[in-house]
C-alpha cells in the first residue's frame, strides 16, 4: 500500500501570516491619523472578507483591500503618497524570502523515502510558484497543487485526478478550515500542526474528531510518527 501525504504550505512549511501581521502593524501606523489600529483592522478583515471571492486569496487581494479600507476609513482623505506606501509594503511582501519552519526540510526528506509526498496550497499562482522555488523544497513532491479554495470538492477532484484512495491519503497542516475538516468530509486523514497565528477568515471550529483520523501535533518532525499510527501494517 502506498501512502501519499500532502502538505500545505503556508504556515506548514514557512512563515506567512506572522509577515502579513507585521505589514498590517505598518500600515496601521501609517494610517493612524485616519483611524485606530483596531478600527483599520476591522475593517480591512471586513473588506477581504467580501472582496475574496474577487481577488482569492494571496498578497495582492491583501493589498487592494487594504487600500480600499484606507480610503474608508479616511473618507477619501488618503493621499497619492499613503496609498503608495501600501503598495510598496505589498510588494515587498510578495519579495519576501521564504523562511522555512524548524525541521522541515530533513522531514520532507525522510518522509520522501518512504511516501509519496505532495503540496496543496491556496493563493495566488504566480506568487506561490515563486515562493516553492525559492523554499528549493519543489523536487520533494511528486505533485504541487495550487488551488482557488480548499473545499471538499477541491480534495475529491485531486484525489480523483491522481487515483489516490481517500483511505491513503494524509493531509498535513496548520488550517482546521482548509487543511483538516474538508479532508475529514472526502474520508481522508489528517494532521494538524497549529501554527502561532491564524488568520482571522481561517478561523474554524475542529470540535472532537476521531482520533484515528486526525491528529494533532506541534512539529513537522512528528508527521512521520502520527502516519505510522494511522496505518501500523505499512
Ligand atoms: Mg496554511
Amino acid at each position: 500500500m502506498s501512502i501519499t501525504i500532502a502538505f500545505d504550505a503556508d504556515d506548514t512549511l514557512w512563515h506567512n501570516e506572522t509577515l502579513f501581521a507585521v505589514t498590517s502593524e505598518q500600515i496601521g501606523t501609517l494610517l493612524a491619523p485616519y483611524a485606530d489600529a483596531e478600527n483599520l483592522h476591522r475593517r480591512l478583515i471586513d473588506t477581504e472578507r467580501r472582496n475574496l471571492k474577487l481577488f482569492g486569496y494571496g498578497v495582492k487581494g491583501f493589498t487592494l483591500s487594504m487600500i480600499e479600507s484606507a480610503i474608508e476609513v479616511s473618507e477619501g482623505r488618503v493621499s497619492a503618497r499613503e496609498i503608495q506606501e501600501i503598495l510598496e509594503a505589498g510588494k515587498k511582501l510578495l519579495a519576501h524570502p521564504i523562511e522555512l519552519l524548524p525541521q522541515v526540510r530533513e522531514s520532507l526528506e525522510s518522509l520522501s523515502k518512504h511516501h509519496n509526498l505532495m503540496m496543496i496550497t491556496k493563493g495566488d499562482l504566480f506568487h506561490q510558484e515563486s515562493r516553492i522555488a525559492m523554499s528549493g523544497l519543489g523536487e520533494l513532491f511528486s505533485a504541487v497543487e495550487i488551488v482557488s479554495e480548499k473545499n471538499p470538492e477541491t480534495y475529491r477532484k485531486i484525489l480523483h485526478r491522481y487515483h489516490i484512495d481517500a483511505e491513503d491519503f494524509v493531509m498535513v497542516g496548520n488550517s482546521v478550515k482548509s487543511d483538516i475538516l474538508p479532508v475529514l468530509e472526502v474520508g481522508g486523514r489528517t494532521i494538524h500542526i497549529p501554527y502561532e497565528i491564524t488568520w482571522e477568515l481561517e478561523v474554524a471550529e475542529l470540535g472532537s474528531p476521531d482520533p484515528a483520523r486526525c491528529r494533532r501535533c506541534h512539529s513537522i518532525s512528528q508527521v512521520a510518527e502520527e502516519v505510522a499510527r494511522f496505518y501500523p501494517s505499512v
